[in-house]
């Protein structure tokens, strides 16, 4: 149940909004199946993602959350409209790269191009400037750090990239689990990570995706939690994808499949109890919170 907001005793939940936010993808882009599915094939694919779209949209404006959606540069491209119906509904458009490449997979020059043309194009859809950056299955990893310049030094104020567990093929382990500022030789980047739970002494992904589908939703409910008693925002994250049980099926080895056809049927009624428990805004909302409180201290 949502807390009263504005009575002087609230409870601390009523206080906190969680970023909701959502990679704005088509199912035949996820990172797993590559392999499977090339780039050059992208264009045969029948698009899905204006129903699955109109689902999040609607599920938000009944719970009166906003939201961030990290887009594709390719897909804006293809779906400008949609783009442009998502902003004008009142939800933070930000960048996912251009082509869902890792960053693990591309030189810096490849990089820098990529956030840069889909900014621009974002920039252009939208009318408004685009401040945040999550990198295709959170590849900024140790050793890749430099993108974070490369961030910063094209207007990016904020990344949601620093997953801080310890995954394969993604995690970075050492990053810190709340919203902060990265000290970089570029400048200062706001850092959002998507939420952990503390277990025993463990930190686990509690973040959405197919944990969400997957475990029980207690799991992402007590991650939130414990962002409300340290009282700062969590970052969750879901697919479009994950709202369509319908959508067509690749064939991709098992635990692929596991992973990314299980729990499709559940996605929308879970999304709806969490919506209806949580209060959830972009993330350009704690950004700018963080950028007025730095402002601040500056002048002191
Ligand atoms: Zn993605």
């Amino acid at each position: 149940m949502r807390a009263q907001r504005g009575t002087g005793v609230a409870p601390i939940r009523a206080v906190i909004a969680h970023h909701f936010t959502i990679d704005f993808e088509e199912y035949f882009q996820v990172s797993a199946f590559e392999s499977r599915v090339p780039r050059s094939a992208w264009e045969h694919f029948e698009s899905r993602i204006g129903g699955q779209v109109a689902r999040l949209l609607e599920l938000l404006s009944r719970h009166e959350a906003r939201a961030t959606f990290f887009v594709l540069g390719w897909l804006a491209e293809r779906q400008a409209d949609l783009v442009r119906t998502i902003a004008r509904a009142g939800h933070e458009i930000a960048s996912h790269g251009w082509d869902h490449a890792r960053v693990t997979q591309q030189t810096p020059l490849q990089f820098r191009n990529s956030v840069r043309r889909t900014k621009d194009l974002l920039e252009e859809i939208s009318g408004a400037p685009v401040l945040g950056f999550r990198a295709p299955n959170f590849s900024i990893v140790p050793g890749r750090e430099w993108a974070l310049d490369v961030l910063i030094e094209e207007g990016y104020q904020y990344d949601s990239s620093l997953f801080p567990v310890q995954r394969p093929g993604y995690g970075y382990p050492h990053g810190l689990p709340d919203p902060h500022w990265l000290e970089r030789p570029a400048g200062r980047l706001a850092e959002i990570p998507p939420s952990t739970l503390r277990w025993y002494g463990l930190r686990l992904p509690a973040a959405g995706g197919a944990y969400f589908r997957l475990f029980p939703p207690s799991v992402v409910r007590a991650a939130l939690r414990q962002c409300e008693r340290r009282g700062v925002p969590g970052t969750f994250y879901i697919h479009p994808w994950e709202l369509d049980p319908a959508q067509p099926r690749l064939d991709v080895a098992w635990l692929t499949r596991l992973r990314h056809y299980s729990g499709l049927r559940r996605t929308t009624r879970r999304l709806e109890g969490l919506l209806a428990e949580f209060r959830f805004t972009a993330v350009r909302d704690t950004v700018t919170l963080l950028r007025e409180k730095a402002a601040a201290a500056a002048l002191w």
